[in-house]
């Protein structure tokens, strides 16, 4: 598209905000605010759902997001931001200075799964690419971190028309590697808070599988877990099956494990404290006949707090440990535990004041039934990374409807579920969900660094 084609109804956006915004009182103002970002979002949309389509049918794996990478990198730059790619791997971060004031960090996630649509959209994906094993997959974006990243371009595009109403610095980028969980980290080490503007906030979203489209979802507090893989290997002395005496049999012992592991959460775990410990695979044996020399185990675990995870791990180690002793097992023969690290999530934790800040301009701008209270999930964000490290930077991840109200109403009623995040099915509805995306991104910003707030 050219450039001169979208000047003419971008000049108009910025007239109409800059005349609504400054509007004398809170409500007139409030509705004012409204009614010009909703004009702003119509007046992009065209463009945006086009590009949403371009990212759709161009899903990349995660650490392969080159080509995402550049588009977003481009987007930020024809909207006035300084642009940094290849930070922490194909990371990008577009810095737009407006004067002082405080420093606000988007983020948008750049990765998709290896996941086959199966949604029948117009423009569902049909990509194959190699995994990092050496192994052909389809790729699709089913997290909606297409949705993330239209909706970031969107917000730039608003903000940067309105700079006249707003002071500081905005600080927008696009990570990699979010469901390795290892992207946050990378673009940390890679200088993120260092060679760029430290910001004073952070915020993003995530779009959500069960909320309408054209509401927003806010939580403040935990409100994902901690996601860690543990790799348990029982091992034992294998031998004929009609033997059984002797051998040490690695079978019976895992049966054992898995089952004991269920009474750490049930048993050891406070009961206000939510945990979740999953022994999601059990692998061992060739034979009928064969006692094998040992079994593999996979877990994920969940929790909240940092104590809770700690006692949970130590937890598995000890009865682990302590099965395999009490199966006589030789202390060169113990299981081998191991725990991932590199691509650990540590639980997503909302600042409460800066979400009750986010959400009071939500209510204004789209009223209170709009702006839904949501439970704290289970699943996993590495956004959460930017809120710990030394500086305890406030951080915020707000929740985007993306699914058609009718199927919503219509699960309610049945009980039927409808398709997660990740499934083959998780087909996220653009209008209204990217217009509400860019309208609450561009509030939430606004709240923190608008100048008549
Ligand atoms: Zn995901
Ligand atoms: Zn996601």
């Amino acid at each position: 598209m050219s450039t001169s084609s979208k000047f003419v109804p971008i000049l108009i956006g910025a007239c109409l905000l800059s005349l609504v915004l400054s509007a004398p009182g809170a409500d007139s103002a409030s509705t004012s605010l409204r009614e010009s970002l909703q004009a702003r979002a119509n007046q992009e949309y065209p463009r945006l759902f086009e590009l949403y389509k371009h990212l759709h049918t161009h899903p990349e794996l995660s650490l392969h997001e080159e080509k995402t990478g550049q588009r977003i990198a481009e987007e930020l730059k024809e909207t006035g931001f300084e642009v940094a790619t290849g930070v922490g791997g194909h990371g990008v971060v577009g810095v737009l200075r407006n004067g002082r004031g405080p420093t606000v960090l988007v983020r948008t996630d750049l990765d998709a799964l290896p996941v086959k649509e199966q949604t029948g959209l117009p423009y569902a994906s049909g990509v194959r690419a190699t995994d990092d094993k050496g192994t052909e997959v389809e790729v699709m974006h089913a997290c909606g971190h297409d949705v993330h990243m239209t909706v970031l371009v969107g917000a730039a595009r608003t903000l940067a028309s309105v700079k006249d109403r707003w002071q500081g610095t905005l600080v927008m980028i696009g990570q990699p590697a979010e469901e390795k969980g290892s992207g946050a980290r990378k673009m940390l080490a890679d200088g993120l808070f260092t060679r760029f503007p430290k910001p004073d906030y952070c915020l993003a979203l995530h779009v959500k599988a069960d909320l309408p489209a054209g509401s927003v979802g806010t939580i403040e507090g935990y409100a994902l877990g901690n996601v860690d893989s543990v790799d348990i290997t029982i091992r034992g002395v294998g031998g004929h099956g009609a033997w059984p005496h002797k051998t040490k049999d690695p079978i019976v012992l895992a049966a054992e494990t898995v089952l004991a592991l269920q009474t750490i959460v049930s048993r050891e775990i406070a009961p206000g404290e939510p945990a979740v410990v999953t022994v999601g695979s059990i692998h061992g044996g060739t034979k009928h006949n064969i006692i094998p020399d040992e079994v593999q185990l996979q877990l994920t675990l969940r929790s909240y707090s940092d104590e809770v995870r700690a006692q949970t791990i130590a937890a598995i180690k000890r009865m682990t440990r302590g099965l395999a002793d009490a199966a006589g097992l030789p202390e060169d023969r113990m299981p081998i535990v191991t725990l991932e690290e590199k691509e650990r999530t540590s639980a997503m934790y909302n600042d409460p004041a800066l979400m009750r800040r986010v959400a009071g301009a939500f209510k204004k701008l789209f009223g209170e039934a709009t702006v839904q209270a949501v439970k704290p999930v289970m699943g996993g964000e590495d956004f959460s990374e930017y809120g710990r490290t030394q500086d305890k930077i406030p951080i915020c991840l707000f929740w985007l409807g993306a699914v058609n109200p009718d199927l919503v109403r219509e699960s309610e009623k049945t009980g039927k579920s409808l398709p997660s995040l990740h499934s083959s099915q998780f087909a996220p509805l653009p209008e209204p969900t990217i217009k509400t995306g860019v309208m609450a991104m561009t509030g939430a910003v606004l709240e923190l660094v608008g100048k008549n707030q």
